[in-house]
């Protein structure tokens, strides 16, 4: 079948939840992919800051295919050594003591909404069950996910929201402040906020929530499905402010592209959870453990792959800085390690396409912020050919007028 005729079936089957580009992509390798014509493009959308480690890694391939020899499913009735390696490396790297595994990032933030639920109110405790959440925020697509999310754009047509969620003004400690009360739990906030237009906040934002959660009896939880794994430079972003958090999530980067998510927890708020308070029937199953295994395995080996996030980042972002002295449409540009956004004072789309035209996958959020989320192995020339791309569709925009 011709291309076309692929898209053609796509759209007669699917339902239309997504505006995609007419692209139909067969394969990748590293921070490349194919279309099914054979077309190369450098992928700096990696699957939305899934593709971590690139296309494909070879220790990924091998331990998910020995693993598919061995053991694909279980249930949690039972114990299964990938499950049980993933969770001890897990609590070996982090600040927590016990791991929950589900499949995505909205069901790992789900389980710590619940988590902070049950363990905020023991029996007999007065009704706290309010957490605090931010305007731009994205915690993912669930009823309670998009109630919490700060995006009314999420929520259209799907009222009534859940109850539960207050939300205030990003990067603002004192907002947070003044919406306590005595229902309010816990702060549930992302480090960067990815889908929100890549917002990095001051330096102190985290360290203030952490005080204030420790003056008010609070539950710190970071959303980190999309800073987590690297991406942002150290292996979570929380370790770049010197505090730790009560509840931490993860999912896209997590297994490098095999489905899995994660909800860690110290063992003072995780032990409100006992047998039968949450279950997933895939959750941690052998096969995305084994995935997600390998994946931290490569990511910790040597200390390259997170040194080298953070030079890249630093490279695309100066390049970046660059073009925003030869092009006034581009407002600012931003980021941590290899999340880094290009806000412009247009929509971002068309200049997504026209990169897309020429060989680069980018993509859009918040509108008018272009998202580069390249894998953290990607080197210097690509990161020059990617600004190389973006200089030559801005420049082509500029003769359009
Ligand atoms: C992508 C994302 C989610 C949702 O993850 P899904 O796997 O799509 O459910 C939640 N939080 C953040 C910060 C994300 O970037």
């Amino acid at each position: 079948m011709a291309t076309e005729e692929w898209i053609e079936d796509a759209q007669r089957y699917l339902m239309h939840t997504y505006a995609r580009f007419p692209l139909v992509l067969s394969k990748g390798r590293g921070t490349r992919v194919y279309s099914r014509d054979g077309r190369e493009y450098l992928d700096f959308v990696a699957g939305v800051a899934v593709n971590n480690l690139g296309h494909c890694h070879p220790k990924v391939t091998v331990a998910v295919q020995k693993q598919a020899q061995r053991l694909v499913h279980t249930s949690n009735l039972y114990y299964t050594e990938p499950q049980t390696l993933l969770a001890k490396a897990l609590v070996t790297h982090s600040f927590a003591d016990k791991v929950f595994f589900c499949n995505s990032g909205a069901e790992a933030n789900e389980a710590a909404v619940k988590l902070a639920r049950k363990a905020a109110r023991p029996a007999g405790a007065a009704d706290r069950y309010e957490i605090i959440t931010t305007a731009g925020s994205f915690h993912g697509r669930t009823l309670a996910m998009i109630s919490a999310s700060g995006q009314p754009k999420l929520q259209a047509g799907y009222e009534p929201l859940l109850p539960g969620f207050v939300s205030v003004p990003y990067d603002d400690v004192a907002a947070v402040e003044k919406a306590i009360t005595a229902k309010t739990m816990a702060v549930m906030v992302e480090p960067v906020q990815g889908e929100g237009g890549v917002r990095v906040p001051n330096r102190d934002y985290l360290r203030g929530l952490r005080d204030l959660c420790d003056r008010h009896g609070l539950f710190l939880v970071l959303d980190e499905v999309q800073t987590g794994i690297g991406r942002t430079g150290r292996l979570f972003a929380y370790e770049h402010t010197g505090i730790t958090p009560d509840i931490m999530t993860l999912a896209k980067g997590l297994g490098n592209g095999v489905p899995i998510g994660a909800m860690l927890a110290t063992e003072r708020v995780a032990k409100a959870f006992t047998p039968g308070s949450h279950a997933a029937t895939f959750g941690g199953n052998p096969l995305a453990c084994a995935a997600a295994l390998a994946t931290l395995e490569a990511i910790l080996d040597d200390g390259y792959v997170l040194d080298n996030c953070r030079r890249m980042g630093e490279r695309l972002v100066q390049g970046l800085r660059g073009l925003q002295q030869k092009y006034p449409v581009i407002n600012e540009v931003r980021g941590l390690g290899l999340l880094v956004g290009l806000a412009l004072t247009v929509p971002a789309r068309e200049i997504v396409a026209q990169c897309m035209q020429r060989g680069l996958l980018v993509n859009a959020t918040a509108e008018s912020v272009v998202r580069l989320v390249p894998p953290l192995i990607v080197t210097e020339e690509e990161i020059d050919q990617a600004v190389a791309v973006i200089d030559a569709v801005l420049a082509a925009q500029e003769g359009h007028g």
